[in-house]
């Protein structure tokens, strides 16, 4: 049978698949693209996350795309909404007509002689059977997100079979949970935790998050006054832009003085929850984190919702280590009993690079460890790849619009150069950093050693930065010394038959 081949292929259909999709459409209308999801639904993140309450944690103002207002009123937004926006607008822009559903990327396979990409996925069908199904490619575009899709990460907690209530991970959560009237215990102290309490405290009997150790919490207007009332005079997209600036430029400025003047934002922070909570609370125990902010992501809540729910003592804060789980709950070091009929474990994800694919170059596999990223787009001696990785410190999307773009421009001058090959050559360049540096969050730490590395100048460095990286992958020139361009020779036999040889 016939492999299909494509210009591009897309792995994921979530936020940054269907961003990766617009700007091929605009910026390279003749380049023909698939996009292969493994799930059955648009939207990623969006759509896998069911608990009540989930949201975005960082304004929609930079969090949606930057060719498309978000044109709701809310700033920090249901997680449905923003699953409609992603859908509405692969739907609008006929982006859903490329996508093939439930096909999960095993493998992809480099050929140098083919210039192309073989990728093998397997297809669920609706009986569940799952057939292999082959593709070919001249350029593959990671859009898979950084985490593992088929479970979360939850540690081993000694005792936890005997205890008799039900334990669940916000990765799973199962529609039927009745949680009304329940004691629960929230294992967690991240944006999903903050998120969870108040949520579940408005039915259950009561809520409880159980935290090793404090997070920065900031609370936000769920309403941009400014942003809103931009739009009711400007015409959407203008005041879209310029809200849009407003909050990259707000963003930035903390972020560098959180880099230059720890403590002075550390006080700021703390002092406002203070003030949310009152004189008697222990902000002291549980909510003065031992790290300086943004060494770990800023947790965003919106109108104070998690303090409102303390203070109406619907939920609470418990600060301690885990001992044992027992029958009726759990039991911390100090000797306190936390008794539950349901613990939630918002322990976290998995972290996953191109969705648990395993690339080949040229026969040889890629170790993921041993390459350098290239201007955190690419990798060292890996031919026509790139992936997206948003930031953590701002929205992912503000970064996965701008790797989108400059994949375009780099499929634009691939195309002007008559290259049918592009590879980023690391030559004297030593890996000297993770991918991701001064982030410390757990599941960060987990695995990030297994990830590709940063050098030491760039474009070898990952930066968390939105001007600078504008500058560099929207304006500044696509070529460069790192960047080799070639056009092997075309093997004489058949492609398919060539691929499927390179790729055993
Ligand atoms: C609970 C939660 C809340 C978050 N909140 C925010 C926030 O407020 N602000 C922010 O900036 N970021 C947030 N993030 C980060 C978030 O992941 C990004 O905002 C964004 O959703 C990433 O989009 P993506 O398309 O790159 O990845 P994803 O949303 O993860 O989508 C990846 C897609 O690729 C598919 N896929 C993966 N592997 C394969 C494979 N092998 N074959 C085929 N398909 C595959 C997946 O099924 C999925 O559809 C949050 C993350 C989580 C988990």
């Amino acid at each position: 049978m016939a492999v299909e081949h494509f210009d591009v292929l897309i792995m994921g259909a979530g936020l940054s698949g269907i961003d990766a999709a617009h700007h091929l459409q605009t910026l390279c209308p003749r380049k023909t693209y698939v996009i292969l999801e493994q799930r059955e639904r648009i939207g990623g993140t969006w759509d896998l996350f069911r608990y009540p309450g989930i949201r975005s944690d960082s304004d929609m103002l930079t969090m949606g795309y930057g060719f498309r207002p978000w044109i709701s009123p809310k700033m920090i937004a249901p997680g449905e909404d923003i699953r409609n926006y992603i859908t509405d607008t692969a739907r609008e822009e006929g982006i859903d007509r490329h996508i093939r559903f439930r096909h999960r990327i095993l493998r992809a396979a480099w050929s140098s002689q083919q210039a192309a990409w073989t990728v093998y996925a397997l297809r669920r069908d609706d009986d569940g059977r799952e057939q292999p199904v082959t593709l070919t490619c001249n350029f593959l575009f990671s859009c898979a997100g950084y985490y593992r899709y088929s479970a979360g990460y939850r540690p081993e907690f000694a005792g936890i079979d005997s205890f008799r209530g039900r334990v669940i991970h916000p990765q799973a959560w199962p529609a039927d949970l009745d949680y009304a009237g329940k004691r629960v215990v929230i294992i967690g102290s991240g944006a999903t935790a903050v998120t969870l309490l108040p949520a579940m405290a408005r039915t259950a009997a009561h809520v409880t998050m159980l935290q090793r150790s404090p997070t920065y919490i900031v609370s936000m207007p769920e309403q941009d006054v400014i942003a809103n009332r931009l739009r009711s005079v400007l015409p959407a997209q203008w005041a879209y832009r310029l809200s849009r600036w407003k909050n990259i430029g707000f963003m930035m400025y903390v972020y560098q003085l959180a880099q230059r003047r720890p403590q002075f934002v550390k006080k700021g922070l703390i002092d406002k929850i203070r003030e949310e909570l009152g004189p008697d609370y222990d902000v002291d125990t549980h909510f003065t984190p031992a790290y300086n902010p943004w060494e770990q992501r800023l947790c965003l809540v919106p109108d104070g919702d998690l303090f409102q729910a303390i203070k109406a003592g619907q939920g609470s804060v418990v600060t301690g280590q885990i001992e044992r789980f027992t029958e009726t709950g759990i039991r911390l070091e100090s000797g306190q009993e936390l008794e539950a009929d349901i613990v939630i474990t918002a322990t976290g994800l998995v972290l996953q690079a191109f969705g648990g694919a395993d690339l080949s170059v040229d026969g040889r596999p890629v170790e993921l460890s041993k390459t350098l990223a290239y201007k955190g787009v690419m990798l060292s001696g890996v031919p026509n790849l790139a992936s997206v990785f948003g930031y953590i410190n701002a929205s992912w999307t503000l970064k996965a619009d701008l790797i989108c773009i400059y994949v375009c421009r780099l499929l634009n001058l691939m195309d002007r150069k008559g290259a049918r090959q592009v590879t980023p050559r690391s030559g004297a360049e030593k890996a000297v950093a993770p991918f991701v540096e001064k982030f410390t969050p757990g599941y960060m730490q987990r695995s990030l050693e297994q990830w590709p590395k940063q050098g030491s100048t760039a474009p070898w460095r990952v930066y968390q930065n939105y001007l600078r990286d504008a500058f560099s992958l929207k304006w500044a020139p696509v070529d460069n010394d790192a960047l080799e361009f070639s056009s092997p020779a075309k093997a004489s036999a058949g492609p398919v038959a060539e691929l499927a040889q390179t790729a055993k």
